[in-house]
């Protein structure tokens, strides 16, 4: 196996996983650019948001829901956050798993990037 979210999702490489259900892992971004920074993927391996399989799924859904638990679990709600997920090379995805970044604890500026 050598997309490295499914190896993740698998335990054969470590992370700092702090969230999991049947459908999504979430963990610590290895690289944070926030001092918050946590990953929420799928464990089915879908390559982008915009793949065919997000619906056919129910991915958001699940993803979403995983978003809410997380934030609340970690204080992020009053403060506030950003959810990106990047999607292919002008997006600036380097990893070809649907993901999507959960950023916070500084302030975030707008546009991006
Ligand atoms: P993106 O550039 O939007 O595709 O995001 C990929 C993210 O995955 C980057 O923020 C990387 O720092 C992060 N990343 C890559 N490898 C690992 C890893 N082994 N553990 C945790 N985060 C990772």
């Amino acid at each position: 196996m050598s997309c490295v979210f499914c190896r993740i999702v698998a335990r054969e490489i470590p992370a700092s996983i702090l969230y999991e259900d049947d459908h999504v892992v979430g963990f610590r971004d290895v690289n944070p650019v926030a001092p918050v920074h946590i990953l929420v993927v799928p464990k089915v391996h879908v390559p982008r948001v915009d793949a065919p399989e997000v619906c056919e799924l129910k991915l958001g859904d699940h993803i979403f829901r995983a978003i809410g638990d997380i934030t609340r679990r970690e204080g992020l709600q009053e403060g506030g956050f950003r959810v990106v997920s990047n999607a292919g090379k002008g997006g600036g995805q380097t990893v070809d798993h649907l993901h999507f970044h959960i950023l916070a604890g500084r302030s975030l500026a707008w546009p991006p990037g």
